[in-house]
């Protein structure tokens, strides 16, 4: 459940209204945005403000320039591109101290307005969480809106410090991915499928072990794969693996057969003989892998068998790609688990930079129940923790 108070619980009619977005959108060499989806989902909330007459203080980071102003990182291709999508001019200012900024809040803005702060992170107060900085746009507002999840997990100013100093209240696209990762938890209808999937295990320790007091089924596939093979004493020749986290592999394996979880790993796989695109490949049983040879993808029989289990599941969570799917020779098993899920009828659920980008890919996105706007935050509220970012809202009563 989501227990923070939204834009929705308080009054912020005709009020100053510093709103955090996640505007961290990919540009091209000309700086024109590539893809706006980012900007997208911030728009119900930004027309709820504008519609209540709000001063709107928009505030993002782009990338990581490291506490320096960039230039390849500024944030004027998000303002113009929110401006079309808004069909308003979009004021951008060049920084974020400075007493020019305060005054045209103050004096100049009208009610509805929108404007732009520089990227957050050109100063170093916003890594640090400083508290002079997150006093210093704190009080350019009356009221804080956090509405980008995709940094919620970072205990960044703009994200933990801010909402210190003022009234704190969670924007709509926050309030709906906190929902929906609070029903996966608590309520999804059963069977609830996980499929994880992406190179390391050690980045999704925690979520597996949390996700297997809740699924019914977990999927292991990708580059994870070969460490729970090699756990399970098989040959896995050149694959990738974590010898490091074997014991953790053992250990998970045990855990879901306790809690009766259905844990499926690859019956067969396509390797390769070298990490190259035009390599020579072969699909095999995962019991016969060459010495030689790596796993870069699932075999035929596992896209059979995994596109079986999806299709019994009533709710689907998906992360991380079944192979190098970056590489069309290679793509087979994440294309095919991308139809499946939305293929079903289940409620689906995707995060990951790489599982949102395949699925765009291959043109699923509109079948796909919900899309989630970040890969690290959503896999945090999955571990069970309280981000940062919604810490620091104001409860519900
Ligand atoms: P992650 O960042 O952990 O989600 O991992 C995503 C990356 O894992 C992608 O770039 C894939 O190309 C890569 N990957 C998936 N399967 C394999 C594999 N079997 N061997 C090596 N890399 C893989």
């Amino acid at each position: 459940m989501f227990d923070r108070k939204t834009i929705k619980d308080i009054n912020i009619r005709d009020k100053k209204v510093i709103v955090r977005v996640d505007y961290n959108v990919p540009l091209d060499e000309d700086l024109s945005v590539i893809d706006d989806a980012r900007i997208r989902l911030s728009l119900p909330t930004l027309k709820y403000l504008k519609e209540n007459n709000s001063k709107i203080i928009l505030m993002s980071h782009m990338g990581r320039p490291e506490g320096k102003s960039e230039k390849r990182y500024k944030l004027d291709p998000a303002a113009r591109k929110l401006g079309e999508l808004m069909e308003t001019e979009i004021k951008k200012f060049d920084d974020i101290y400075s007493e020019k900024i305060k005054q045209y809040i103050d004096t100049i803005m009208k009610a509805g307005e929108v404007i732009m702060l520089e990227n957050l992170r050109f100063y170093p107060g916003e890594k640090s969480n400083d508290r002079v900085f997150s006093e210093y746009l704190a009080s350019l507002a009356e009221i804080y809106v956090n509405d980008a999840f995709g940094t919620a997990h970072r205990a960044h100013a703009s994200v933990a410090g801010v909402p210190q100093f003022l009234l704190a209240v969670s924007g709509l696209l926050l309030e709906k991915e906190v929902q929906t990762f609070s029903s996966l938890l608590e309520s999804p209808e059963k069977p609830f499928l996980t499929i994880l999937g992406g190179n390391k295990v050690s980045d999704k320790i925690l979520v597996i072990k949390n996700l297997l007091n809740k699924v019914n089924a977990l999927i292991i596939c990708g580059g994870m794969t070969y460490t729970f093979l090699k756990a399970n004493s098989l040959e896995i020749g050149k694959s990738i693996c974590e010898e490091d986290q074997l014991d953790y592999a053992r250990e998970m394996m045990e855990l879901a057969k306790k809690n009766n979880v259905d844990l499926l790993l690859p019956v067969d796989i396509t390797v390769a003989k070298e990490f190259k695109k035009n390599t020579e490949l072969k699909i095999i049983d995962i019991d016969k892998i060459p010495t030689d040879w790596m796993g870069l993808d699932m075999g035929t029989k596992t896209i059979k068998l995994f596109s079986e289990k999806i299709k019994s599941a009533k709710t689907i969570f998906w992360n991380g790609p079944a192979g190098v799917f970056e590489w069309d020779r290679f793509s087979k098993g994440t294309k095919s688990l991308a139809f499946a899920v939305a293929n079903s009828k289940a409620v689906t659920v995707a995060g990951g930079g790489d599982t949102v980008a395949a699925i765009k890919k291959y043109g699923l996105t509109g079948k796909i129940s919900h899309i989630s706007s970040g890969g690290g935050a959503s896999m945090e509220l999955l571990e069970g923790k309280l981000l940062p970012g919604i810490e620091a809202l104001e409860k519900k009563q």
